[in-house]
């Protein structure tokens, strides 16, 4: 038996989503079929919509609604600390622990030779004018980069393109209590202050 166009397409699209299996596809798909048509209507707006008037942080390529996002344009901010994720949750996840002050940069992404991501598909160009505008002023990038092989690789590249810059930047990375392949987004607030406060550097 094979189910009508519709649902199966519904399915695929689920199908396609990180950590979503075809049980869980086939489920959410069905739960959908009973839903009354204003919360399907509503559903479907919010993924229509999703990247409408979404940009890129033109300074830290954090997602935002305005070219440059709030914390850039945040005075308070320490303009003196970048701190260097791979993902937009990862800015979310450390903003959560309400510890950290300074400025970021996203990559989106990670050098991962098996996927096709290589240094030229981060934001890696961005991050070195990021650091060149803001003269001296930058005292510290700290790698918030996840503790994966991947995670790894790409640090250990930053690090290099940065010392070769001739900046005279410290450099660290999050201390310990960071789960060996686990990712910032999923760690506890808890977990991720201390990673913070016990940062060392990276030498
Ligand atoms: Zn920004």
């Amino acid at each position: 038996m094979t189910f009508p166009k519709q649902i199966r397409n519904l399915i695929e699209a689920f199908e396609r989503l990180p950590g979503v299996g075809g049980k869980t596809a086939a489920r959410l798909t069905f739960y959908l079929l009973h839903v009354p048509d204003e919360e399907i209507n509503r559903l479907g707006n919010a993924v229509l919509n999703l990247k409408k008037d979404i940009y890129y942080c033109s300074i830290c390529k954090n997602i935002s609604d305005k070219e440059v996002c709030e914390i850039c344009s945040d005075p308070a901010r320490d303009k003196g600390l970048i701190c260097i994720v791979e993902s937009p949750l990862d800015v979310f996840s450390l903003e959560a622990t309400g510890k950290y002050k300074g400025l970021y940069h996203v990559l989106h992404g990670v050098i991962d030779p098996l996927h096709n991501m290589g240094p030229e598909e981060l934001y890696i160009d961005s991050l070195m004018e990021h650091i060149a505008d803001s003269g001296k002023r930058i005292e510290e990038i700290i790698l918030a980069l996840n503790p994966t092989m991947e995670g790894e690789a790409t640090a250990m590249y930053l690090k290099n393109k940065i010392r070769n810059s001739n900046f005279e930047i410290r450099i660290s990375r999050l201390g310990m209590g960071m789960p060996t392949g686990g990712d910032i987004q999923y760690a506890d607030e808890t977990t991720l202050q201390q990673a913070l406060a016990g940062r060392r550097d990276y030498e």
